[in-house]
């Protein structure tokens, strides 16, 4: 006959699918009762009718069955009670070393380890969004933890581009990200009807980019990736006051006119303080598959040029590939779908090297300004 500290065991391997974290730490398994061979568990759910039920149900009974004299496992389901929703959501965001709920913004503390990079672009068209999922899906390829965060707030693509639809779950004032391709996404587009435009202010945007920020449950996470909307708009002004640490990318392509207009994105993050970590160029020449020959359909150079003047590197060229479009309006990053093509190699480098980036930084200590 098992014991109920066997069963516990194996009920920590099962994390709850929205907090992503053991059921057993989230105070879920409210009984374990065992006859003989067979187990009984009552799960609490978080909230009631909780969609995910039948999720829950097969991985406790996989957990519970492992144990070698388990021949039936019968889940059965509750809710917890408000004050235990509110405990659990409180440990939540004491986990996150939230000290003042005001600014419960968990990447701005000093102590942070998430990377964030907002991605920026001169003006719209030039693949800023698409470059944002593919690096996010490299990284997660990688074996890193990615948030992806959509602050293009009028023209979100990235819930179309990931493939992922559907409702977060809100619970206790927190969000649940929904998931995909690895990665944790949020985007406006979760929450408002596809056919409406959003008509938003200053004030409205800003609040949205700080629930975005502090009331989404992103857990831990080693890059968070922002694809902020084209050009110099309050969004960038936003993030850069939430988030002084955060790096930016610009996206830009060949050409001499986009250049120009991404140097103004760039050079905008000088009132913020935001630091620009360097810059992608899209749609960097075509190659022929038949001949084999690459032409340069919107010109060349823009980005070294864009690089030079914003004193950062460039950080890759990606080619332009039919298939990467074709993979975003079929919801899968290229990175995925064709992962060995020029375009995905190029994005799968400059994850590479952005990773290899940071992690020179984390852990070494922060130079003092000594006046
Ligand atoms: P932005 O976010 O800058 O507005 P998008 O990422 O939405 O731009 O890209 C605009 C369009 O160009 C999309 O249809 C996208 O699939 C396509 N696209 C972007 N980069 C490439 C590329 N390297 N090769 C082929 N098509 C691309």
């Amino acid at each position: 006959m098992p014991t109920k500290d066997q069963v516990h065991e194996q009920l920590a391997t099962v994390n709850d699918p929205e907090i992503d974290k053991p059921i057993t730490e989230l105070g879920m398994v409210s009984d374990i009762a065992i006859e003989g061979r067979r187990v009984g568990v009552q799960i609490k759910l978080t909230i009631p009718g909780c969609p995910l039920k039948d999720r829950i149900t097969r991985e406790v009974t996989e957990a519970v069955m492992r144990l070698d004299d388990v021949d039936d496992v019968q889940v059965a389901f509750g809710s917890m009670t408000d004050e235990e929703r509110q405990s659990l959501s409180a440990n939540l965001r004491a986990e996150r070393g939230a000290a003042n709920p005001e600014m419960d913004i968990p990447f701005a503390a000093a102590d942070s380890t998430t990377k964030v990079i907002a991605v920026a672009s001169g003006k719209g068209g030039v693949g800023k969004s698409s470059v944002t999922v593919n690096l996010a899906a490299a990284l997660a390829k990688q074996g890193h933890k990615v948030g992806v965060m959509d602050a293009d707030i009028w023209g979100y693509s990235i819930p179309r581009m990931l493939g992922v639809s559907g409702k977060p779950v809100a619970f206790e004032g927190m969000v649940m990200p929904l998931q995909a391709h690895g990665c944790k996404v949020i985007s406006i587009g979760f929450f408002t009807d596809p056919d409406r435009s959003v008509i938003w202010r200053g004030p409205m945007l800003h609040r949205a980019l700080q629930q975005f920020l502090g009331d989404v449950h992103w857990g831990e996470l080693d890059f968070l990736l922002c694809d902020l909307p084209p050009g110099t708009g309050d969004i960038a002004i936003s993030l850069a006051q939430m988030l002084p640490n955060a790096d930016m990318v610009v996206v830009t392509t060949p050409q001499q006119a986009a250049q120009k207009v991404a140097l103004r994105a760039g050079k905008a993050t000088e009132q913020t303080g935001m630091k620009v970590t360097g810059v992608i160029e899209n749609m960097a020449g075509f190659t022929d598959p038949e001949t084999g020959k690459t032409h340069d359909i919107f010109g060349s150079g823009g980005g070294e040029e864009l690089a030079e003047a914003l004193g950062t590197d460039l950080l890759g060229r990606i080619p332009i590939d039919p298939h990467l479009r074709e993979a975003s309006d079929a919801g899968v990053p290229l990175v995925v779908s064709h992962p060995d093509v020029p375009a995905s190699i190029a994005i799968t480098k400059v994850a590479s090297d952005i990773a290899a980036r940071s992690k020179s930084i984390i852990g070494r200590s922060l130079p003092l300004n000594v006046s």
